[in-house]
């Protein structure tokens, strides 16, 4: 028996009786996902400091927010968004009508991660209602709070017969997976994103993935340290490190190094106190899973910074390690904590061709006062960002495709990429249905005449 057979037939009816399509519906929709994140805001914000030890304003910032805003732009764009695109004819089709349809695709899957359980959750909704599509909603189950929330409070604010919220673990989810549906979006890990595409060949369902992996940042000898450590301490141990952009590892020279780490030293007393744990700006680790896994990391190299951690708060400090070995695993996997290696290389040749050796990252960063380096690290490798003197800022820009390539991902969305990414492109051409004289010059048989024109 399929627990979600009842659910899902639910939706499917409701999509086939057209009821989303309309710019109305999606508007209403759009509006009242917006009331949910207005009146809800406390409830939301308590439930992202039990999860992960969020500040209120740091929820606000790249969660609510950021929600907030891709809705208006939705609302706002939504007719020109949806209206039909035009395109140039030959000779031929000069007379017929040849446009691109926006149209919805139909009952759409979207799973997320627990590190930003609203963004990451909501805003693909936004494109997927945008769009005009009936949805299930799968967030994490490892961010329980937010979870619950999503699950129960939600619905009431959408309508149900287009809409539900699903609460599953891995196994679940590989049996909601058995369902077909019209498109997946899916934020996670690697490892997973390949079963859930192993799960949608099935159907020839298409995918979104939206992956991480280890995002390299390069800090070039021409640099003042203090700016560059400050930026770089900054989008490294937001959100205690669990931010899928942030910056993995630094590769830098020697001497750099030694100028950084005072400066990174200088730049975490600054923003977080003497006592980091103290903090309310610095969030905790997701659960004890991961608070074990990233113990074992501290142990990788020499601590040069930090290292202290706390398992009753699930607390790790901001940490710098030095001295990494390349086979180590705070090298080989995904750090996902407050943990930042400082890898030596002798220059920008030999960091390109460290990068290049190793799949494809989500984000990639340059800090340099020289603008020819930040330029030929873009031309010499890729990725799905690249930010020079910055750090994830691009991913508020909602005029900016986020994804990635490669390992890390396929697909984008953000903004009109979001709603495209929801829609299907459907290729249209009306043609007059008299002036047969003309279209007589196409049929056979094909005489020396007809050849000859
Ligand atoms: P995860 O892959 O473990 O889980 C993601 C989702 O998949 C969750 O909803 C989970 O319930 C579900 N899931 C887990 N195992 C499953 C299985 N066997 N079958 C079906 N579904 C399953 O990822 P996570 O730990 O929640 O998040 C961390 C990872 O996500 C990191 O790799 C991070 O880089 C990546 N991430 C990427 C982005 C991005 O935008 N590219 C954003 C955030 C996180």
């Amino acid at each position: 028996m399929d627990p979600f057979a009842d659910t899902l037939w639910r939706l499917r009816e409701t999509f086939r009786s057209g009821r989303t399509k309309g710019a109305e519906f999606r508007v209403s929709q759009l509006e009242a996902l917006g009331r949910f994140l207005q009146e809800k805001k406390t409830l939301l914000q308590e439930a992202l400091a039990k999860d992960l030890g969020k500040s209120p304003l740091e929820s606000d910032i790249m969660e609510i927010i950021i929600c907030q805003n891709e809705i208006t732009l939705a609302i706002k764009n939504l007719p020109s968004w949806m209206k039909d695109e035009h395109v140039s004819t030959n000779l031929f089709t000069k007379l017929n009508s040849s446009f691109i349809r926006k149209e919805p695709l139909g009952l759409v899957l979207i799973i997320s991660p627990w590190n930003y359980p609203i963004q990451l959750t909501l805003l693909p909704l936004v494109g997927a209602l945008a769009a005009g599509n009936c949805v299930v909603l799968k967030p994490s189950e490892q961010s329980q709070s937010m979870e619950k929330v999503l699950a129960e409070v939600l619905p009431q604010y959408l309508d149900q017969n287009c809409f539900a919220v699903v609460r599953a673990g891995p196994q679940e989810t590989q049996q909601l997976l058995e369902n077909k549906f019209d498109h997946i979006f899916f934020t996670g890990s690697p490892h997973v994103g390949k079963l859930i595409m192993a799960a949608a060949a099935k159907h020839l369902t298409p995918v979104t993935l939206e992956l991480g992996g280890k995002n390299p940042c390069y800090v070039d000898d021409d640099c003042d340290p203090q700016t560059v450590a400050n930026r770089v301490v900054f989008f490294r141990y937001l959100n205690a490190g669990q931010t899928c952009v942030a910056l993995d590892y630094v590769l830098c020279s020697r001497e750099t190094q030694e100028r950084l780490l005072p400066a990174m030293q200088s730049a975490i007393t600054q923003f977080y106190g003497e006592d980091p744990k103290a903090s309310p700006d610095l969030g905790r680790i997701i659960n004890q899973k991961h608070f074990k896994r990233l113990q074992g990391l501290l142990r990788c190299g020499r601590v040069a910074i930090g290292g202290q951690s706390d398992e009753t708060t699930l607390y790790i400090a901001p940490t710098v390690l030095v001295d990494v070995q390349e086979t180590e695993p705070v090298m080989q996997e995904e750090i996902f904590g407050p943990i930042l290696p400082l890898v030596t290389v002798r220059g920008l040749d030999e960091a390109v061709d460290f990068i290049t050796r190793r799949e494809k990252p989500l984000a990639l960063y340059t800090f340099s006062n020289n603008s020819q380096v930040v330029d030929q690290m873009l031309a010499w490798t890729s990725s799905g960002s690249f930010a020079g003197n910055e750090g994830f800022t691009f991913l508020t820009l909602p005029s900016l495709p986020f994804g990635g390539v490669g390992q890390s991902g396929m697909g984008r969305y953000h903004g009109k990429f979001s709603f495209d990414t929801f829609s299907h492109f459907r290729t249209c051409m009306i043609a007059y249905p008299g002036l047969e004289k003309l279209h007589e010059l196409r049929y056979p048989p094909y005489s020396q005449r007809k050849k000859n024109l």
